[in-house]
């Protein structure tokens, strides 16, 4: 494990701040999660820089940058955000980040071994307001729904209608990248049957697959 790793965390999210994230409530949270704790001991000495990391599987732990960014435009929404489903935790961080802002914060993820690690980080962390699932992402989570904010954390190659339907009508928010190699991150709000979208940049995430669990 890293000794003091505060330091190093302030220097990211500085670099972050720089970058263009303004809300100093993400900023703050980000300085004091230990981005360490969510990788293979082999990558610790890499896990304040603003870049993605393979965690096994195939899969990455996001950018630091937009991990930022998707919080950031999450709590940009109107309406509170109280209640919030991730699709794919993959090794927890975006989760605990947003488990620290948000009253309930849903996850699932379609790699039993990885929910499995993701699950022994929250409790270390002694977070508690956190619901994990092992399913497919492209099916939400519908008993647990409306949520206020959907964040998608791999890309899909259409915006997944069963997410669209359990947004909360007025004005829940869904934040998720879209595409194939060229990728778009997109925020969809929701106002009973209409659906405002816009567009928020190119982005590149790792693919939501779809049905199959693992
Ligand atoms: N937020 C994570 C990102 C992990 S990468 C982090 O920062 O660590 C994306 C994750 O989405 C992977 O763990 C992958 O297994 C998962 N995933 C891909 N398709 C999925 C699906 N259909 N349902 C649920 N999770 C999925």
């Amino acid at each position: 494990m890293l000794k003091n790793f505060q330091g190093q965390a302030r220097k990211l999210v500085a670099q972050l701040a720089q970058l263009g994230i303004a809300d100093t409530t993400v900023l703050d949270i980000m300085a004091r999660t230990p981005r360490h704790a969510f990788m293979p001991e082999s990558l610790v000495h890499k896990a304040y820089e603003n870049t993605a990391l393979p965690i096994g599987n195939g899969q990455t732990i996001s950018q630091p940058f937009i991990v930022a960014k998707m919080t950031a435009i999450l709590r940009q929404a109107e309406r509170p955000m109280q209640k919030v489903l991730e699709i794919g935790t993959g090794s927890g961080y975006q989760t605990a980040v947003l488990a620290q802002l948000i009253e309930q914060v849903f996850s699932v993820e379609r790699i039993s071994a990885l929910q499995y690690q993701a699950k022994r980080r929250m409790k270390q962390l002694e977070l508690h307001n956190i619901q994990m699932r092992h399913g497919d992402g492209w099916e939400g989570w519908r008993s647990k729904a409306p949520f206020d904010g959907i964040l998608v954390t791999a890309a899909a190659v259409q915006v997944p209608e069963a997410l669209l339907a359990q947004l909360n009508p007025d004005g829940g928010r869904l934040v998720i990248p879209v595409g194939d190699r060229q990728q778009e991150l997109r925020v969809i709000e929701r106002f009973g049957d209409d659906y405002r979208e816009q567009k928020s940049g190119e982005v590149r995430f790792v693919p939501l697959v779809k049905g199959e669990l693992a």
